[in-house]
């Protein structure tokens, strides 16, 4: 994959619920390497947008791809190379950390113990911790680290640093940039403006 290549292609997708409209012709493109920040109000549709690129909502109107493939027809090849930060996190609560960032990278055929290690380090997870037994916050390591782990092409992050503390925000965004540089998309929604203005490329 070159840098500049399309990841995602969003054309004039609408959602309505009821007769309200919850996202009203939406297009964007996000090309390999971008750090795309969403940004709005709360309510404003980014969620929903983001669950139709995963093929988790259908829509009413438009067309998504991602890496060039139909959101819809294609989503089980799609989701090989997509990793997806959840705004709730809401992972078996019996499972410890290590665990569940252990079945993610298994899910995508990665075995990588020593990158489990560094994750849980840098992020300050106790691996050996049940879920049920986590602050909002800490469950959100988790899921960031799930997410790390399967070394995606494309990263979906929904409102990834809202519970995280300043200290473990600068190593999530050194993570995306690093990611950035070899080619990673990623896809962020916020609606924190300053966070978006410092972190992301448009
Ligand atoms: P954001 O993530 O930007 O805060 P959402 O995409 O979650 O916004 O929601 C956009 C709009 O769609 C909101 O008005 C929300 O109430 C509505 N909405 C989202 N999901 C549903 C649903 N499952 N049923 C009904 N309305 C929904
Ligand atoms: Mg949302």
């Amino acid at each position: 994959m070159n840098l500049g290549d399309t990841m995602i292609k969003i054309e004039s997708i609408c959602k309505k619920y009821g007769n309200q409209f919850a996202v009203n012709n939406v297009s964007l493109e996000i090309k390999s390497g971008e750090v795309f920040g969403f940004v709005g109000p709360n309510g404003a549709g980014k969620s929903t947008t983001i669950k139709a690129i995963l093929n988790y909502i259908f829509l009413d109107n438009g067309s998504i791809t991602v890496l060039g493939l139909d959101a819809v027809k294609d989503n089980v090849e799609i989701k090989q190379h997509v990793a997806y930060v959840p705004s709730e996190v809401n992972f078996y609560p019996m499972f410890t950390a290590f665990e569940l960032i252990n079945l993610s990278a298994k899910a995508h055929g990665v075995q990588d113990d020593t990158m489990i290690d560094v994750l849980c380090r840098d992020f300050q997870i106790d691996k050996h911790k049940k879920l049920q037994d986590m602050s909002l916050g800490n469950k959100k390591k988790v899921a960031i680290a799930c997410a790390l782990i399967v070394k995606p092409k494309i990263l979906i992050m929904d409102e990834p640093t809202s519970g995280l503390d300043p200290l473990i925000q600068k190593v999530l965004f050194s993570y995306i940039k690093k990611l950035s540089r070899e080619g990673v998309a990623t896809f962020i929604s916020s609606h924190n403006l300053k966070e978006v203005q410092d972190h992301c490329d448009r």
